[in-house]
């Protein structure tokens, strides 16, 4: 019995007790506070109930026994948004109080409460939204405690609307009396806002500057004229503006493609319901619930044939990216689209590889070559923040992206950590800030290869500081010397400690972190991804490492190949294959796809650096087999965006072939010259890239069986980890995982952070938090 039970014990007979309650997790801006009024009010109890940095607080005075029938209940009927993470009770002198009230937020120097991310629409808001005899009728901002903005809009906490970009809209007396009623849904609904108080939508047509064209519903009404025109216009949403256009519409497409500069990579969609999504993607059960998922991510889906949209959406692809409608001003421009197909292709504002765009000004410079028109509001976006990317695999979540819907919310540590910043890698790059048991792992920052990007970075780290109140004294970053984080990382040494994190150790330790494991035994660690810098100075990217938090040994890797041209290369499948056959001592037979396509004047220089070693940097790298097998197979010679060419190779590949390819693998070197031999065969024997694409899928596969059994024979160790971006393959997944499970294997994978390097962050942090202990 803790020392509180006594006291409460002692009172039971004075009849009154009181409590404080103190309440962490997602509690802010989910209702909690009307909740805990309505359960003092059930129950006759007296007190208050407050937000402050840490949480919600509550004192709570009355009977003993009703106090704990009210504590019970406050566990088991907490609101859906709510996630309570821990609840502290303290007990109190009784002040004879007669009635309970929700009190002024306190603000504290120190916090550790979570910020809710953004929720999609609710049933209720969406149905006030729709109806024609409703105050709210096609009002584009409607939202309540349950749904709406919340990440994307908060400032500071404790989460109130002074400290939110909803501070500059005065309520009208309707809203304010929703918002002082602790029975109505609207209570504390710090975005709540109306038609007459609220934010306002208007149009604006590219480079007419400032000028209004139409207004609130007609605004709306416009642009989806506008889309079924075939235009392209620019919409501002929850964390960023999109690029919309009709997905149906080639030439809309072609446009959209053109302004971009993306030239194949596949653009997402946004489709009015389930129903609409059906016709040009096959929906699982488990992809249906994730699509109507209160975080609408853009789930990959399977294409369909015969599909009534552009084969512009994604071509050459075999999936397509889709979300439904998560704000009520995305409903009403798809609810009446007049296009037969409802869906819309809504991707990133912004031009190539630059941040999205968040705010009005930056959208008129930057935008306008992009768009016909802007569809603008006046709401500040405080957070950029782009749409989540998911995989389904086996019923879970295999995160690509993780930001809206999901972000800011952390990935909870099975130990204390010191405050570590760790600022993730290069690529689709997100930083990681941690707090005792929390790693807060940030919502997509992009590809941190341009200026405008870093800057980006940069205001996302220094709003997290603030906003969790964290001032880190450890930062993480990887061992890059040439990565832009990395740089920014050692910048900062002055000040604050900088740690330099191997790139696969990273990735292992992102899995082993989300699995909660404690670090007190090492994994195998399975690490196959494009690129990564090594402790030799070498690309590695076909890593088997014995990892805990604290170190990791390399015991095997795939052997060396020049990479001819470093990063040129990566554009060029064909080059890749050529180095692959050269390493393997095998002809550039002129009836291979990737010599065919290779210029001679390129073949002889090629080889020249080849044999000479001139600019050429050795590789490990898993990624770059794959492009070497997808070329060789005739799949694909040049790329226009990261992993197109296994991407392209995974969705031909028809699995269960027999026949399947073998790497050689001893001393801890795993040679891929015999895959490379027997590839080359089957493409003169005239194998179909599907059979190609089967047997190689199946060695890898077989590949990591074979040393995961040898290193267990070794150590004794039955977790197996998979992580980096080759794994994002499904299909190899399934292939390896399968085997891992039949030979007793317990195989960790990813199902909170992405293994690309978006999920790197996370793993920097915790190796961070190991060596500062
Ligand atoms: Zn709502
Ligand atoms: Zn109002």
């Amino acid at each position: 019995m803790n020392q509180s039970d006594a006291v409460t014990d002692a009172a039971a007979d004075a009849a009154l007790t009181r409590k404080r309650l103190t309440i962490t997790g997602v509690v802010q801006g989910v209702g909690f506070r009307p909740y805990v009024y309505a359960l003092a009010m059930r129950y006759g109890l007296a007190g208050h109930v407050g937000n402050d940095s840490e949480g919600v607080f509550i004192e709570i005075e009355g009977p003993a026994d009703t106090l704990e029938t009210f504590r019970h209940s406050l566990l088991t009927e907490a609101p859906p948004l709510a996630h309570i993470e821990q609840i502290s009770i303290e007990a109190q002198q009784p002040l004879g109080e007669d009635h309970f009230v929700i009190v002024h937020s306190e603000t504290k120097a120190k916090g550790n409460t979570f910020i809710s991310p953004d929720v999609c629409v609710c049933r209720d808001c969406l149905a006030e939204t729709l109806n024609l005899s409703d105050r709210r009728y096609r009002y584009p901002f409607t939202n309540c405690t349950n749904c709406g903005p919340r990440f994307t809009i908060i400032q500071d906490i404790p989460y109130d609307r002074p400290f939110t970009s909803m501070a500059s809209f005065p309520m009208c007396p309707e809203c304010q009396k929703e918002y002082d009623d602790p029975l109505n849904r609207r209570f504390h609904a710090q975005p709540n806002a109306c038609p007459v108080c609220g934010p306002q939508v208007w149009l604006e047509m590219a480079g007419e500057s400032d000028e209004v064209q139409a207004e609130r519903n007609d605004a709306l009404l416009a642009v989806q004229r506008l889309l079924a025109g075939g235009k392209v216009v620019a919409i501002k949403g929850l964390g960023g503006f999109h690029l919309a256009c009709d997905a149906a519409n080639d030439d809309a497409l072609e446009l959209l493609r053109k302004r971009k500069g993306r030239v194949e990579k596949p653009f997402a969609l946004m489709a009015l319901d389930l129903e609409t999504v059906r016709h040009f993607a096959e929906v699982s059960d488990y992809e249906a619930m994730l699509l109507t998922s209160r975080e609408r991510p853009i789930v990959l889906l399977k294409k369909k044939n015969g599909s009534p949209l552009s084969h512009l959406v994604a071509p050459g692809n075999q999936m397509i990216g889709a979300m439904l409608p998560y704000t009520p001003l995305h409903y009403l421009l798809l609810l009446d689209l007049p296009l037969p197909v409802k869906a819309l292709v809504m991707t990133s504002g912004n031009y190539s590889d630059e941040p999205i765009v968040k705010s009005n000004e930056e959208a008129r410079q930057h935008l306008a070559r992009l768009a016909d028109a802007f569809l603008f509001h006046n709401r500040d976006i405080v957070a950029r923040c782009d749409d989540s990317v998911i995989r389904m695999w086996r019923g879970s979540e295999l995160p690509v992206r993780r930001s809206r819907g999901y972000a800011p919310f952390p990935v909870k540590l099975p130990f204390d950590t010191p405050p570590v910043l760790a600022v993730g890698g290069e690529l689709k790059s997100t930083f990681c800030l941690t707090k005792e048991k929390f790693a807060y792992l940030s919502q997509h920052i992009g590809d941190m290869e341009n200026l405008e990007t870093l800057a980006a970075f940069e205001t996302a780290v220094r709003h997290y500081e603030h906003i969790f109140r964290v001032e880190p004294q450890l930062i993480a970053c990887d061992m890059h010397p040439n990565y832009l984080s990395s740089r920014w990382a050692l910048e900062q040494a002055a000040q604050t400690p900088v740690i330099q994190v191997q790139h696969h150790h990273a990735h292992i330790a992102a899995v082993m972190a989300e699995h909660q494991l404690t670090g007190v035994q090492p994994v195998i660690g399975f690490a196959f991804d494009g690129t990564g810098y090594g402790t030799d100075g070498a690309i590695w990217g076909g890593e088997v490492m014995l990892a805990d938090y604290a170190q990791f040994e390399r015991v095997a890797h795939l052997k060396y190949i020049p990479l001819p041209g470093g990063d040129a290369a990566i554009k060029r499948p064909y080059r890749l294959a050529l180095a692959h056959l050269w390493a393997a001592g095998i002809p550039w037979d002129s009836r291979l796809a990737p010599v065919k396509v290779c210029p001679q004047i390129e073949q002889s220089v090629l080889l020249k650096q080849l044999e000479n070693k001139i600019n050429t940097i050795p590789t490990s790298s898993m990624g770059r087999l794959f492009d070497a097998v997808a070329s060789l197979a005739g799949v694909r010679q040049t790329i226009t965006y990261e992993g197109q060419a296994a991407i392209e190779l995974e969705a031909l590949t028809v699995t269960g072939a027999e026949g399947a390819y073998s790497f050689h693998y001893s001393g801890g070197e795993i040679d891929a010259a015999p895959v490379i031999q027997s590839v080359v065969e089957d493409v003169l024997k005239g194998c179909s890239p599907a059979i190609i694409g089967a047997r190689f899928h199946d060695a890898v596969a077989d590949l990591i069986l074979q040393v995961g059994v040898d290193l267990r024979k070794r150590t004794s160790i039955n977790q197996i980890a998979l992580s980096g971006g080759v794994f994002q393959n499904v299909t190899l997944l399934e292939l390896a995982v399968r085997r891992l499970e039949n030979a007793g294997f317990e195989a960790l994978t990813h199902n909170k952070v992405p293994p690309n390097d978006g999920g790197l962050a996370l793993g920097q942090a915790v190796i961070a938090a190991g060596k500062s202990s």
